[in-house]
């Protein structure tokens, strides 16, 4: 089916003329406050917007506490997490006017999302965590088709989707390839995990991690030493250690398969 150009520009227009018609309103309410009914909608509409800006407000203070205190508190979590889906766009033009790539202001955002989610302290059995990997991990000339089916792999070593395998067999977790968001939820949807340890670029984790809440998802940033979605790497540490914090509630021993030649490029 073709999709016109039209939807959109006439969606544009219908919110500009939402838009207006709210400050119209508002307008008209306050220059006639006199009656009874206009007084009424006015202190409605405050009150709506003083009970938005409260949840909002809660929800921050209540990350920092979170964050803070290093101690779970599933309420003032999900406040947060409105907060920070409400807030989240605005925080990305501001920073883009304060000179702050939007890399960065992800990557952060990934970094808070893993703290959150390693103080809920879960204990997930492990066919219920899914190990997502980006199609960009496999070594581009290879001739295998590993989204179809991760087992199509052979093994080779080449690339760092051989030692995936050799975690998600020693942990008993599950191992799925995505091209994309589109194929990462499908993978979600198909397996229905408990918990996601997800590899990817700021981008790609940060809708991720966005999409599925509230799933818990701990993100793992991968490396681009050729650049983006070619031949990435992954610090397998990492993975590793996200995978026990799932199984155990922490890491409980030193990495056992090495991340030999791979960059390190974020902490979990
Ligand atoms: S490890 Fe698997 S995916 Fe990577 S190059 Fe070898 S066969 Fe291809």
């Amino acid at each position: 089916m073709r999709i016109k150009k039209r939807l959109f520009i006439g969606l544009l227009a219908l919110s500009l003329l939402f838009i207006t018609a709210v400050l119209a309103g508002s307008w008209y309410l306050l220059v006639n406050h006199t009656s009874f009914l206009n007084r009424l909608l006015l202190v409605l509409g405050f009150f709506t917007l003083a009970v938005l800006f409260l949840i909002i407000a809660l929800g921050i203070a209540g990350l920092v506490l979170i964050l803070w205190q290093e101690r779970s508190r599933p309420f003032l979590q999900r406040l947060g997490l409105i907060a920070v889906n409400t807030l989240f766009p605005v925080a990305l033009a501001l920073g883009r006017r304060l000179g702050v790539k939007a890399e960065t202001i992800k990557a952060s955002f990934i970094e808070m999302n893993n703290q959150l989610v390693r103080l809920r302290g879960l204990l997930i059995e492990p066919g219920k965590i899914l190990l997502l990997a980006p199609h960009c991990l496999q070594w581009s000339g290879c001739p295998h088709k590993i989204t179809v089916d991760v087992y199509n792999c052979r093994r080779c070593g080449r690339c760092p989707i051989d030692s995936l395998h050799a975690l998600a067999e020693r942990y008993g977790v599950r191992l799925a390839v995505a091209t994309g968001g589109t194929l990462a939820r499908h993978f979600v949807k198909q397996y229905r995990p408990r918990a996601v340890v997800a590899i990817a670029c700021e981008r790609d984790l940060t809708s991720g991690i966005q999409d599925t809440q509230p799933m818990p998802v701990l993100g793992v940033l991968n490396s681009r030493p050729h650049g983006p979605c070619l031949n990435t790497q992954v610090n397998l540490n990492q993975v590793e250690q996200a995978i026990q914090f799932f199984l155990y509630g922490k890491t409980i021993s030193q990495p056992q398969v090495r991340s030999e030649g791979w960059e390190v490029s974020s902490s979990v």
